[in-house]
């Protein structure tokens, strides 16, 4: 690779410490990473037809002045001033904020150039720049960069052009030719010059287009190049089970599995099998039949002589699963305990050393399953549910219990196509998609607040029928700011209406485990009705008789985890309703609103979420684990990253790719990165 690049940025004339301090704060440092730094928007100042412009969109019209400027002040220095412009056959007004000098500088009947932004609903334009006479820019088309620092527009532009006169012979081609002669697409030297000075949109466009390519090849490579290492590298167990017995297993559930649980079984135990380690993802909607998979997989575990262990992200949760776990397992006859911290004194240390004797076959837990004191005898398989709630740490952790253990991630949580291939791309990925016969759909409604009274019978009549209902609440204290119904009220304002008829639970995070456990015991046994509750009920929770969900203020969550809170019913024969209280302002917010009345399925709904929200927000900014690409955008340039993915994994698994000289950019790239080592991408 050319060295030339590698220069630093301070060998540009122009370029001293205190410009280079500003340009770190942007991460350039060389001469490389100054021209790969892509603007985020142009400017276009073409004069566009106002029938065609969208509301909010910046543009330039051109026009005849038809009012007098009026002035006026308000505040100190504040100043608005207003003035009426014909631009071809409409009248529209341009306001100037705080340029009260322009009130002598602009003439009626005289031709002006105003640039800004345009209200459609006020027919204004809020001018930040103006020109008296016609466009003389129209033809200009200009980058804009994110700056940090001192570096102004000007500065970044001027330099940018530097680097190009003095340095631009030096870039080197990446890509390898038949790809680049395959997608049409442009050289490595055009497409920059083209990112930094542009004649037209339609320019821009191709030469994005060659970015964007190369940033999901390259990041695809990588993915496939890490898989294929830690296949080659780290060997898993080769777990023999007992087909016969598992076949035992499988004819003693109290139904048949469907289609798509058939196939993931199959799955699980071809990798359970494989000299390599397991290290998958099973997606499958609320309610789809992810628990009885698991229980058949941790069981085929224990037949090859092998302990297994489920973790789960609440203490809810693991007791749910505990349960369940045991009770399919019944018929088999294995050791099943949970362990959570509620779970203490002598009984825990007798879980403890009997897992360590190998007399527990399969341990349910929480959290409490990667503690120091917790060793099994012979761990073979690890499952973790709702993956996304634990990070890669812990996962490591648990990993280590075992002699590298085959790992399961199990998520209710739909994951777009989009960001399966890219958030879990090292990963093989499983899919049930098929319901249990019988299930009806969940009948969904939008409902204002102020129609809560006719609400509130809707969910006395389904009482009546001997159901129960779950009524979320968002947050449990008052804040002024967010201004959500409070929990505690509503479940007061319930108690009353419903008082002497039905009992009513709270249900929130504050409050004692013994307490949650007790109200959610209730919950089950029916001896409370309607359950209040914050979304602690989110993941898991399993109780078949109710058919009913309030959810207030739901405007204020996204689509996947509405669909999450729904799937807490509809598990039973009878019909489910979920009522979604909500009066959202936004069109965003009616759309979502719109989509959840219209669809149950959680893979439509999510990747609407993922285009409603952008992939930083959908699994939540924290752990999410989205790679962020310079150019790309994971969900429009979906098409390209699927091309990109073909391309890698054919490239990954040829023997030309590691030989031949057109393909040595790349292998350089992917050998940076370090995945040839093991190391993890981050
Ligand atoms: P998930 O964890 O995927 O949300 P569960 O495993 O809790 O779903 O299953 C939901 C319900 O469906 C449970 O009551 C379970 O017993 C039932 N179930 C699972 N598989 C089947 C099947 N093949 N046929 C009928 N019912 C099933
Ligand atoms: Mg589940």
């Amino acid at each position: 690779m050319s060295t030339e690049l590698n220069q630093s940025i301070t060998v540009l004339k122009g370029i001293g410490e205190e410009t280079a301090e500003s340009f770190a704060e942007m991460r350039i440092y060389t001469i490389r990473d100054l021209l790969e730094y892509f603007p985020y928007r142009y400017e276009d100042y073409s004069l566009r037809d106002l029938t065609e412009v969208q509301h909010d969109e910046k543009i330039t019209v051109e026009g005849k002045v038809h009012s007098e400027p009026s002035l006026n002040y308000y505040g100190r220095k504040k100043s608005k001033l207003v003035i009426r412009l014909f631009v071809g056959s409409y009248l529209i007004k341009v306001v100037f904020f705080n340029q009260p000098y322009l009130k002598n500088k602009i003439n009626m009947n005289e031709t002006i150039t105003v640039t800004g932004k345009w209200d459609a609903h006020r027919q204004t334009i809020t001018a930040n720049e103006m020109q008296i006479g016609h466009n003389t820019k129209a033809t200009d088309f200009e980058p804009v960069y994110s700056l940090r620092g001192k570096v102004t527009t000007k500065g970044m532009r001027k330099f940018i052009h530097l680097a190009f006169q003095q340095y631009g012979q030096h870039i080197e081609e990446s890509l390898p030719e038949t790809f680049l002669k395959k997608y049409r697409l442009l050289g490595k030297r055009d497409a920059l010059k083209i990112m930094h000075s542009p004649n037209s949109p339609e320019e821009v466009k191709q030469a994005r287009r060659r970015f964007v390519y190369e940033e999901f090849l390259l990041f695809q490579l990588k993915m496939q190049a890490l898989r294929k290492f830690e296949r080659e590298h780290s060997p898993g167990i080769k777990q023999k089970y007992d087909l016969s017995k598992i076949m035992e297993l499988i004819n003693s559930l109290p139904f048949p599995l469907t289609n798509a649980q058939k196939k993931v079984v199959n799955e699980i135990l071809a990798d359970l099998k494989s000299p390599y380690h397991m290290n998958r993802l099973l997606q499958g909607d609320v309610g789809s039949g992810k628990t009885v998979v698991a229980a058949i997989g941790l069981y085929a575990a224990v037949t090859a002589g092998y302990q297994g262990a489920l973790m789960v992200p609440t203490e809810i949760l693991a007791e749910q699963h505990a349960e369940s776990l045991k009770s399919l397992l019944e018929p088999v006859n294995i050791r099943c305990e949970l362990l959570t911290s509620s779970v203490k004194g002598k009984q825990r240390r007798e879980i403890l050393q009997n897992l360590i004797d190998g007399k527990v076959d399969i341990l349910i837990g929480t959290h409490a399953l990667i503690q120091d004191e917790v060793t099994f005898n012979k761990l073979g398989f690890v499952i973790t549910d709702e993956q996304h709630r634990f990070g890669v740490e812990q996962r490591r952790i648990l990993r280590e219990k075992g002699e590298n253990p085959d790992v399961l991630f199990m998520t209710a949580t739909p994951i777009p196509r989009t960001l399966a291939i890219t958030v879990f791309g090292e990963m093989d990925v499983s899919i049930i998609d098929e319901m249990p016969a019988g299930r009806k759909a969940i009948e969904t409604y939008w409902a204002k607040p102020e129609m809560l009274e006719r609400v509130l019978g809707f969910i006395e009549k389904e009482l009546l029928k001997g159901h129960q209902a779950y009524v979320i609440c968002p947050l449990i204290e008052e804040s002024e700011k967010l201004d959500v119904q409070n929990a505690i009220d509503v479940h007061t304002t319930l108690s009353h209406f419903f008082q002497n008829r039905f009992k009513v639970g709270l249900m929130h995070g504050r409050l004692p485990s013994e307490e949650k456990e007790a109200v959610m015991k209730a919950f089950s046994e029916n001896m409370v009705q309607i359950l209040v509750s914050t979304t602690v009920v989110e993941v898991g929770v399993n109780v078949p008789n109710a058919t009913m969900m309030v959810i207030y203020d739901a405007e204020r969550f996204g689509l996947s985890q509405l669909h999450q809170l729904r799937g807490r019913v509809g598990r039973g024969s009878a019909q489910s309703y979920c009522i979604l209280l909500a009066s959202p302002k936004s069109e965003v917010g009616q759309e979502r609103m719109r989509i959840m009345t219209e669809t149950n399925d959680g893979f439509v709904l999510s990747e609407k979420d993922l285009e409603l929200r952008g992939p930083g927000d959908f699994f939540g900014k924290k752990q999410s684990g989205v790679p962020e690409f310079k150019v790309a955008d994971m969900v429009h340039d979906y098409r390209a990253l699927e091309t990109a993915r073909n391309d890698a994994s054919m490239l990954i698994s040829s023997e030309v790719f590691w030989k031949d000289p057109q393909y040595l950019p790349l292998r350089e790239k992917i050998k940076e990165s370090g995945v040839l080592e093991g190391e993890k991408l981050d």
